[in-house]
């Protein structure tokens, strides 16, 4: 069966303007597809757009959007320009932790940012976008999953409940959609060096390098390519669900750290 080509179509990736969104822009850039991509920081989206139109992309539309408010998300996808509404992928890739604290030291503040991004952000997204999908006969929503949804770590107990919850809500959202030609995935990462960390301990550069010191973590790139990995196989096939480590990692809880 012919792979699924992407060429002319409408890809939506959130959180694009750093780490793993931005990764996944360039990678369907190469792909020759149109690519919507929105995130707070809409200047860093505008800034890479000519060079996505330059690596293969057919058109870029960039914009500003706050997944955590539900009124934004959906005036947002009511309000695409006509050409830019029938939206065939949505990468739901805009997520964040903060903190590493005990449960019981963490900030309210934080978990609500985390619920808000990584569960509700998502839901906000995925209902504004697949009802078009559906009455389209046509999408691929692709979640983006983690080892932290497989196994807590220390400190981590919220943003891996938040993962956890997107695993959950991607099986069902599957489920709601059997009868229809349309596709869910469920992409996991261990550790990617991004701007991940730099965001979990609010600027702490020191800290954030220690997250990756010693192991060789997986790079944007990688993540990116088994995100059009699968949503370019034939339209029957669906990849369900996928974890991909470096190498120095088996799961949430150990590493290889190779210490002299
Ligand atoms: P990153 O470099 O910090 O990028 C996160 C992206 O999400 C940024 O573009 C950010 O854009 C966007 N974002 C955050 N909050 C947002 C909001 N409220 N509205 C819109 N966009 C928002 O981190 P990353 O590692 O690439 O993370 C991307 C995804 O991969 C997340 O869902 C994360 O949980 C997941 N993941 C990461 C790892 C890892 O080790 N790095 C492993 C497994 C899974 P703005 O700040 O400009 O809005």
């Amino acid at each position: 069966m012919a792979k699924y080509s992407l060429k002319g179509r409408i890809v939506f990736i959130t959180g694009a303007s750093a780490g793993i969104g931005a990764a996944c822009a360039r990678a369907f850039a190469a792909e020759g597809a149109r690519l919507l991509l929105a995130a707070r920081r809409v200047e860093r989206l505008e800034a890479t757009a000519a060079g996505l139109r330059e690596a293969g992309a057919a058109a870029v539309h960039a914009f500003k959007l706050d997944v955590q408010d539900r009124g934004a998300v959906e005036e947002a996808i009511a309000g695409l320009p006509a050409e830019w509404r029938e939206i065939d992928v949505l990468v739901n890739n805009a997520g964040l932790s903060r903190g590493l604290e005990k449960l019981w030291e963490g900030k309210p503040q934080d978990w609500e940012e985390m619920i808000d991004t990584n569960v509700k952000g998502v839901l906000w997204v995925t209902r504004a976008v697949v009802a078009g999908m559906v009455a389209r006969g046509r999408g691929h929503v692709v979640n983006l999953g983690s080892t932290a949804q497989e196994l807590a770590y220390p400190g981590g107990a919220v943003y891996c409940g938040s993962k956890a919850a997107v695993k959950l809500i991607n099986d069902g959202l599957r489920e709601d959609l059997l009868g229809t030609p349309l596709r869910v995935s469920d992409i996991g990462a261990g550790m990617v060096e991004t701007e991940f960390s730099d965001v979990r301990f609010r600027g702490d550069k020191e800290r954030a390098a220690k997250v990756y010191q010693d192991i060789t973590p997986l790079t944007p790139d990688d993540i990116a390519d088994a995100i059009v990995w699968a949503t370019t196989r034939p339209a029957h096939v669906n990849v369900a669900h996928m974890i991909m480590t470096t190498i120095d990692q088996a799961n949430s809880l150990m590493f290889n750290r190779r210490t002299s």
